[in-house]
């Protein structure tokens, strides 16, 4: 059959801590045109590690490429209209490899992970000069959180990571740069890269000057040789090498919380979004300036779309736990079979009956970044039942937000007067409905949910020597939105987020 006529397309890696999905786009309207997805597995081999295996997020990236491309057939579009790829991936999650065999020397050290949490209290006690020598230069608090952290503890415990640097054959990378480095070539030629967003997650990269920072590398104990060259966020770092895509370059790569700030076309100063997936990341774009907060938020790389083009900062407020807590009651209590069912099963009471979840597995990021936290739910009567403390998660998760939004408040001076959302979690309704009477601001969604590919896509086919997509704001189609206004009143709301905080409190020095 004749195939139908298209424009150029462009296609985007989403590789997330739950799943992996590849995306096509139509450059000209930004329409989805098909795209497949693949969950992937997370290890716990002790309490409080995370693990994902490199060689399965490598695999499930080609196996969504090529499913995609069997259903764009189905469809009649030949996938040779597809012009460049972008990549958009989970931040700072550590991975080692051996440059030699291409295998991964260790399994990658989740962003998650919790076994660092005494390398950060020795670390902390080491800080030279004033306590402000990492969070100045890269915009983050001492944690576990971030990948210098990770890869410390692979150099100090792994054999043979230690002998494969002594080797010269390690190389080190994020999710990104372990996926580009292996879908450019890997053995035979891969290119080892990663852009400033990245970058900015690793805690070794000096988010001023953008470069790798040689004192926080000693500091860390990091050899600066295995470290991958930082690049703009949009250029062409190398082409496919190998299935259905051969051949087409790679040209976009975003930490996935970039890539939703880009694909929610947040580019002016003040404009912001959030994202639910396995954690809840809210990003406020902050322009050429690296503003500090003074409340537990992050400054972070926003973006630098292209080599000559100006970085842009912003403002994060990151919450570790949010999607995870559905994923937990799915697979750790087993009361809900999908995670859609949360839903139906908070339909059902419509409150929490008085229940609290702080869900702080992994201790609690912003604002208040304390290690010590660890899980707890609270309020609980004879009357209590499961649809309860699945209302209660979900709760969780609008209150969690509403502690970030009021510190970017106070940070930015200017009160964000409606949420931007996007991710895996906004598809509940119920959720909607709650953030929206939570924060007492309107709750608006894009209709077309993958905002993470579509920034990715965005970076992809706007590079220098692709140039098929064009990011001046008025060639970016009017998007529809839906919409959710607050519907409780704003006294019961504030007596609820005192209850709740007075939880997260409960939850606070549980492991010293
Ligand atoms: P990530 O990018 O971190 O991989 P996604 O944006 O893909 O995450 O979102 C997946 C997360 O959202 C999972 O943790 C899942 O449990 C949760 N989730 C998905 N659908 C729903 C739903 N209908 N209600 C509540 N949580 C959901």
């Amino acid at each position: 059959s004749k195939k139908a006529v298209w424009g150029p397309l462009v296609g985007a890696v989403d590789q997330g801590t739950s799943s992996t999905r590849f995306l096509v786009f139509n450059s000209k309207t930004a329409e989805l045109l098909s795209h497949h997805q693949v969950e992937i597995k997370q290890e716990f081999p002790r309490e409080g590690w995370v693990e994902q295996d490199p060689k399965e997020i490598l695999h499930s990236v080609y196996e969504c490429i090529e499913k995609t491309c069997e259903k764009l057939g189905q469809l009649n579009i030949d996938i040779s209209n597809i012009k460049a790829i972008g990549v958009s991936n989970q931040r700072e999650t550590t991975v080692v490899w051996d440059k030699i065999t291409g295998e991964p020397l260790y399994n990658a050290v989740v962003w998650l992970d919790l076994r660092t949490q005494s390398t950060v209290e020795s670390l902390s006690k080491r800080i030279p000069g004033n306590n402000n020598f990492v969070k100045s230069k890269t915009g983050l608090p001492l944690s576990t959180y971030f990948s210098a952290v990770k890869l410390h503890w692979l150099l100090d415990n792994v054999r043979k990571v230690q002998k494969a640097v002594e080797d010269k054959r390690a190389l080190f990378g994020t999710i990104d740069s372990w996926l580009i480095w292996s879908l450019t070539g890997g053995v035979s030629g891969g290119v080892h890269c990663t852009d400033v967003t990245n970058a900015s997650r690793t805690m070794l990269f000096n988010i001023h000057s953008l470069e790798w920072d040689k004192q926080l590398c000693d500091f860390f104990g990091i050899p600066m040789e295995i470290l991958p060259n930082v690049r703009s966020s949009s250029e062409i770092y190398g082409l496919m090498k190998a299935g259905a895509l051969e051949g087409v370059p790679i040209s976009g790569c975003l930490g996935d919380q970039s890539a939703a700030l880009v694909g929610q076309m947040c580019f002016q100063i003040g404009e912001a979004k959030n994202t639910y997936g396995t954690g809840c990341f809210l990003l406020c774009n902050t322009g050429h300036k690296c503003v500090f907060s003074d409340h537990g938020l992050l400054t972070t790389v926003a973006y630098k779309l292209g080599r000559d083009k100006p970085v842009y900062y912003a403002l994060e407020g990151s919450v570790a736990i949010a999607g995870a807590v559905v994923r937990w009651l799915r697979d750790n209590l087993g009361i809900i079979k999908t995670s859609e069912e949360i839903e139906k099963l908070a339909k059902e009471v419509g409150t929490s009956y008085g229940c609290y979840f702080v869900p702080a597995f992994s201790g609690l990021y912003a604002p208040y970044w304390e290690p010590s936290a660890r899980g707890i739910i609270c309020g609980l009567t004879q009357f209590t039942n499961k649809c309860h403390i699945a209302f209660a998660a979900l709760e969780a998760v609008c209150f969690q937000t509403r502690e970030i939004l009021d510190a970017m408040n106070r940070d930015c001076g200017i009160p964000l007067s409606h949420l931007q959302v996007d991710g895996g979690m906004t598809s509940n309704k119920i959720l909607m409905q709650l953030q929206a009477d939570i924060l007492c601001i309107p709750v608006v969604k894009p209709s077309m949910p993958e905002t993470t590919a579509l920034g990715a896509a965005m970076a992809a086919g706007a590079a220098e020597g692709v140039n098929i997509w064009s990011l001046e704001p008025e060639d970016l189609s009017a998007v529809t939105m839906e919409r959710f206004e607050p519907q409780i009143n704003a006294e019961e709301s504030e007596i609820r987020y005192s209850t709740w905080k007075k939880a997260v409190m409960k939850s606070m020095g549980w492991v010293t």
